[in-house]
This record gives structure tokens, sequence and C-alpha cells, in this order.
């Protein structure tokens, strides 16, 4: 049984009967208790009664029995008998030796097995009560003893039965048994049927339309909230967030593989051309020569984009381990700044150390390295020949900054807010001169450097007036 509906259903249909079959139990037995204490009342009573009119009628002082003549035993007076016949139910006196002194007519009409039960059974009747139960074949018996004191043979004691009244189920018990109960059931199973259809028919509407989001082309598509209830709303907008996620990641997949496409496509068009080129019969040496130089420069482009590639995806992977050990944030910053004179005295851009302090962060070297180079050299790939690129790294109480000012070409604000996406470059018009500028990588993979260290790299930048970026590192970080 595979469906949950038809489970709730019988689940519930089982409890209805297990809560229908106690309450009728429990009201049955109460009806059974009362039965017994209505027959013990009448019993009491009518022992009362027995003893009243044996008392009434023995002679004052006197017996209450007769010698029998017959039998030369004791019998009861017969006047007391005839008095005694006119109750009903059952009455029987017996004296202390267990002799019979008088059976009503019903107790005559018992067959011998139910006799017996009594006879041996009148002595565990108490006088006055608790009842003594008898199960006889005419039905079920409460018997009460009275105690009368008699002159001759001491005691004799009068019991009394009463019958209570048949047990079996009454009719209206009956109809409701067999006829309202059911019926209640099969009422309650239908409608809760009817509800949970319901609440079954949205949840299969809700996997219809997640089945369909889900085919990859409507990820724009959301699920409607219906109101229909909070558990349901809950899982719909629960589902309609994660449907975003999706989507999310689902464009920004398909950007980076055209964008990755696109990169490797040109580098492998040049290499191609060159390569045919330097195959040609008639190509020169030397022009062969430029040629190879051309497609190992290609190559060494695809390699710095691969590897910056798989650096960000290990890092979006969280599988790059930042070592964290002291660097000499100062030492680092001289050893970039040289490599800045180099590059900046090709473009014929001027790199200045404007200010510098001792200090030392928990970090990764290399990573920290490559971060700051990315950084410098931007600025001067970034800064026109005349220009000016200024470094400075400064420390404040538990945070060291590093930064890099240009009088470059600097970003618009419209463009400002992509510089750290992955493969964003400003229009490539603007860059200098007709050298081709890196895949766009460099930006992501330093704030991704500058966050792994619990740090920040921000940026502020004018059109055509320059850009300042700023690193932000804690001097000890923790995090992992
Ligand atoms: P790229 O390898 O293209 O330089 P980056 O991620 O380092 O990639 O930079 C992304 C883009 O941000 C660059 O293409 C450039 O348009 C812009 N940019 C980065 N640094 C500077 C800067 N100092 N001045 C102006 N534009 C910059």
């Amino acid at each position: 049984m595979r469906s949950s509906r038809l489970k709730l259903t019988l689940i519930f249909l089982l409890l209805s009967i297990a809560i229908a079959a106690a309450i009728v139990l429990s009201a049955d037995s109460t009806r059974n208790r009362n039965v017994y204490k209505l027959a013990a009342r009448d019993a009491v009573l009518l022992s009362e009664v027995a003893r009243g009119l044996i008392e009434a009628a023995a002679p004052r002082g006197g017996s209450l029995l007769e010698s029998d003549s017959t039998t030369g035993g004791f019998i009861l007076a017969p006047s007391i008998q005839r008095q005694l016949a006119t109750l009903p139910d059952y009455l029987i006196v017996v004296g202390t030796d267990s002799t019979i002194y008088f059976a009503s007519a019903p107790v005559g009409r018992l067959n011998d097995t139910d006799w017996n039960n009594i006879y041996t059974g009148l002595t565990k009747v108490e006088d006055g009560g608790p009842a003594g139960v008898m199960r006889l074949s005419v039905g079920t018996v409460v018997f009460v003893g009275a105690r009368i004191n008699d002159p001759t043979t001491g005691l004799i004691r009068v019991i009394a039965g009463s019958r209570t009244e048949p047990e079996a189920t009454p009719r209206e018990l009956l109809t409701v048994l067999y006829v309202v109960i059911p019926l209640m059931i099969v009422l309650a199973v239908t409608v809760f049927w009817f509800v949970t259809s319901g609440v079954f028919q949205r949840i299969e509407r809700v996997r219809a339309d997640v089945a369909a989001i889900s085919d990859g082309k409507s990820l724009h598509r959301r699920l409607s909230n219906e109101g229909a209830s909070e558990e349901l709303d809950s899982l719909i907008t629960t589902l309609n967030s994660m449907i975003a996620r999706l989507e999310t990641s689902f464009l920004s997949l398909r950007r980076f593989t055209a964008d990755a496409s696109h990169e490797l496509k040109t580098p492998l068009a040049v290499i191609r051309a060159d390569i045919e080129r330097a195959m040609h019969e008639k190509t020169t040496d030397l022009d062969r020569q430029i040629a190879l130089e051309e497609s190992l420069q290609e190559v060494r482009r695809m390699s710095d984009l691969v590897d910056g590639l798989l650096t960000l995806a290990r890092s979006d992977e969280k599988q790059i381990e930042i070592v964290k050990e002291p660097v000499n944030l100062t030492a680092l910053t001289h050893e970039v700044y040289e490599t800045a004179l180099i590059l900046g005295e090709a473009a014929g851009v001027n790199v200045q150390l404007s200010f510098i302090t001792d200090v030392t962060v928990v970090g990764d070297h290399d990573r920290l390295r490559q971060l700051f180079l990315n950084l410098v050299t931007n600025a001067i790939k970034y800064t026109p020949a005349g220009g000016r690129v200024d470094i400075g790294l400064g420390v404040h109480a538990s945070t060291a900054t590093f930064a890099v000012r240009d009088t470059g070409i600097g970003i618009s604000a419209s463009d400002l807010p992509h510089v750290f996406d992955r493969f964003w470059r400003a229009d490539r018009v603007r860059t200098r001169g007709s050298e081709r500028t890196g895949a766009g990588l460099g930006l992501a993979i330093s704030q991704w450097i500058a966050q792994a260290h619990s740090g920040s790299l921000t940026v502020s930048s004018r059109l055509g007036k320059g850009s300042l970026f700023t690193v932000i590192l804690p001097l000890n970080f923790t995090e992992s």
C-alpha cells in the first residue's frame, strides 16, 4: 500500500473502531455494575422483610420452630411458611446445622446442579451483605443473608436472593453497537477521505509544478502560494527559494561556461593560425620563429587562464587550504614594489612607495603576494604612460591596510559593481595600446584571497581620474 492518503484513512478507521469499542465496553461494564448493585439492594430488602415477618410471627419468647411429629425434628411454623411463600424471588431459611427450614417456590424449581451450588455456597453468603453472586442456569442471582436468634436452636439464617436483570445487551445498546457506531465510523472515514483529498491534490499539484520547473528551461517560474495551509505554504516558500538558488547557479554556470569557452577560443584560433603559418613551406625561418613565439605566448595565456579557473573552482569547493603562518607584509610590500618599479619603467608609469609600516599578519605568504601583485600590475596596466601609481602599507589597531592608487583610466560608476565578477572586463577599447588584457579573473581571485584571510578588498574609482584598491587584513585571523 503506497498511497499515504489510503494509509492515513486506514489508520483513522482503525482508531475510530478502537475508540468506539472502548466506549461501548466501558458503558457496558458500568451498566453491569449497576445491575449487580440493584439486585443486591433487592436481596437486602427481601432478607430484611423476611426476617421482619419471621420475628413478628414468632410467639413472644418462644421458638420459631415447631417439632415435627413425622420426622421428630423441627420445622418452621406453617403460619410463618405461608407468609414467607407470599414473598417473591429466592428465599431460604437455614439453621446453623445447615438444616433447610424453608425454601421458596423459585428455589424449589431450580435443578439439582443449581441447588447443589446454592447449598454449598450458603455458608459463604454474608449476613447483611456484601452480596454473594452465584451464576445459576436461570441467570445470575445475588444472595444476601440475615440472622435471627432462635431460643430453641440458637441461630437461624434467612438467605434472600434476587436475580439480576438479564445481562444480554438491551435493544438500544445493540442498535448503537451495530447501527449507529458503524454508521458514524463510515461517515467520519468518508469525511476524512474527502478532506485529505484536497490536501493530497494540492501536494500533487506542487509536485507537478516542481517537475515542470525543474526541466531546466523554466527555472524563472515560481510555485504559487495558495494560502491553503501553513505547512504547505512553508514548503512552497522553501521550494521557491531553492528554485531561485538553482536559477542563480544555473545562470552563472551558463555564463561561466560561455565566458570560459569564449576566452579559450581566441588563443586557440591564434595558435592554429600560427601553426599553419609555421608549417607552410614558403614561410621563412624568421617568420616561423615569430609564429612559434606568438603561439608560445598564447599557450602561456591559456595556461594562466586555466590556472585561474582552477583556483576559483577549488576556492568555491573550499578545497584550497590557506596556510596560517606569520607573513612580514613590510618585506612583501618592498618585494612587490621592486617588481612594480620594473613593470612601471617599461610602461612609462611612475611607481612610488608612499608610506610603509612594520607589520606582520598571519596568513598565506604566496597568496598574499599574488593578491598584492595583481593590484599593482593592474594599476600599471590601466594607467597610461606618464601616469603615477602609489603603493602604501599601514597598520591600525587590529588590521593592516595595503593600498594601491593610480592615476589611470579609472572605472565608471556603472562598471564598479562588476569589477570583482568573474570574466568581467571594462570595454577593451579603453585599455592601453593594442596589448590584450587578461581574462578578467585577477580581481575575482584577489577578492577571494582577501576574504579567505577574513579580510576585504574594496575599490573606489572615477572614470578618467584613476582608482584606489584597498586590502584590509586582520592581524591575526583564526577562521578556517
Ligand atoms: P584583467 O585580467 O582583465 O585585468 P581583472 O580581474 O584583474 O582582470 O580586472 C577586471 C577588469 O577590471 C579589468 O579588465 C579592467 O577593466 C578593470 N580594472 C582592474 N583594475 C583596474 C584599474 N586599476 N584601473 C582601471 N580599471 C581596472
